[in-house]
């Protein structure tokens, strides 16, 4: 018997966030990010429902490769170029677009022997000071890309820090738009500006509207500003449900305690459920006590520690809870029911972007 826990990713909730994503940038193109593989959703699971997107966006190579296996023949973006100069080898087979952020990896293309020319989006610094050029450098960076043989198109893009703040102006994202706007009004080129929160609350802003926009946690169901904002305001729909089940139960009488360290004692009688998912399998060890779960689509609560392999939940109020009941820890539960996986970043103090991408290769994925 296989341990009572899997992961469900739901295709047809990708390809309603991936619709929305069009509807929220109706004059974009959409790119579908897949970096992280997929968020933890995996690409293959990933791109049976984002397939409708315009182009995919993702990190590594290895990515690229398998969203090419998958016979996909659209645009792929290297959200940070290459690593090593290399890589240019395989963009060139596979047919890659990628970032340019730093000189040298200017210096790798002018080297490299091509005889297809690059598509390259050149990448500014805006104020986020991860990657990219800062808007004075970035003229210069453009002319020198401009002049190789081995470059024929350059887009221009940058990255929002702060894009899901309360505010668009002072401390949101407007110093960066005016920033990229400024260093790139007379330069040709397609642009690309929003990820899921600039796509959902300011696409509507004509100097935040671009040629594409990068959907992430959206297309996943993830709202990037819980909790300002939850799923139903947003019309998200979660893609990814991890359930397990009860596996053991426990009567607390007033003074007794659960699980590693003692941290949670009854104060009254209990009945406690223990459900086979642990912090080895994904789930936030940091997790309080309190943290809301489904029971057969019935809203309790985590009781005490996260330990490696289970946890313990409350079932004191759901008498018909028992054995092999099933717990929903985020996602779609039975009946209709939803526990969004933002509720429970939120009570481990995180964000649902790690819990996605957290998941552990033990935790079976069935695809529907
Ligand atoms: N674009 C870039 C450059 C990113 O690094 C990311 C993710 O961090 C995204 C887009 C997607 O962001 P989100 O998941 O918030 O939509």
């Amino acid at each position: 018997m296989p341990r009572p826990i899997e992961a469900l990713i739901h295709v047809s909730a990708l390809a309603h966030n991936l619709a929305r994503a069009r509807a929220c940038a109706p004059d974009a193109q959409v790119w579908a990010v897949v970096k992280a593989n997929a968020y933890g959703h995996g690409i293959e699971a990933a791109f049976e429902g984002l397939r409708a997107a315009d182009g995919f966006a993702c990190l590594d190579l290895d990515e690229a490769r398998r969203l090419r296996e998958l016979d996909w023949r659209g645009p792929i973006l290297l959200l940070e170029g290459c690593f090593e100069a290399r890589d240019l080898e395989l963009c060139s087979r596979l047919k890659l677009w990628h970032a340019v952020h730093c000189e040298q990896q200017i210096d790798w293309l002018a080297m490299h022997k091509t005889h297809e020319p690059h598509r390259v989006f050149l990448k500014m610094n805006s104020g986020m000071n991860r990657l990219g050029f800062t808007p004075q450098a970035f003229r210069a960076a453009w002319t020198r890309l401009n002049a190789l043989p081995q470059v024929d198109e350059i887009s221009l893009m940058t990255h929002f820090s702060d894009a899901d703040a309360q505010r668009f102006g002072k401390d949101g994202i407007a110093h960066q738009v005016a920033a990229f706007q400024a260093a790139t009004a007379d330069l040709p080129g397609e642009r690309s500006l929003s990820n899921s929160a600039a796509t959902l609350r300011y696409n509507q802003l004509t100097e935040v509207r671009a040629d594409w926009v990068r959907a992430g946690i959206m297309s996943y169901g993830g709202v990037p500003d819980y909790p300002e904002h939850d799923a139903n305001h947003w019309d998200l729909r979660p893609a990814m449900t991890l359930r397990a089940k009860v596996i053991g139960i426990q009567q607390l009488q007033p003074g007794d305690s659960v699980g590693y360290g003692s941290s949670f004692v009854a104060e009254a009688p209990m009945r406690i459920g223990t459900v086979a998912c642990g912090y080895a399998d994904g789930y936030p060890r940091h997790a309080s006590s309190g943290t809301p779960v489904l029971v057969e689509g019935q809203r309790s609560r985590t009781v005490g520690r996260v330990s490696m392999d289970m946890l313990a939940v409350d079932l004191t109020e759901l008498p018909h809870a028992g054995l092999g009941s099933e717990v929903t820890l985020w996602g779609q539960g039975p009946k209709g029911s939803l526990l969004p996986i933002d509720e429970v970043a939120r009570a481990a103090g995180t964000i649902g972007y790690e819990l996605m991408c957290a998941i552990t290769r033990r935790v079976p994925v069935t695809v529907q």
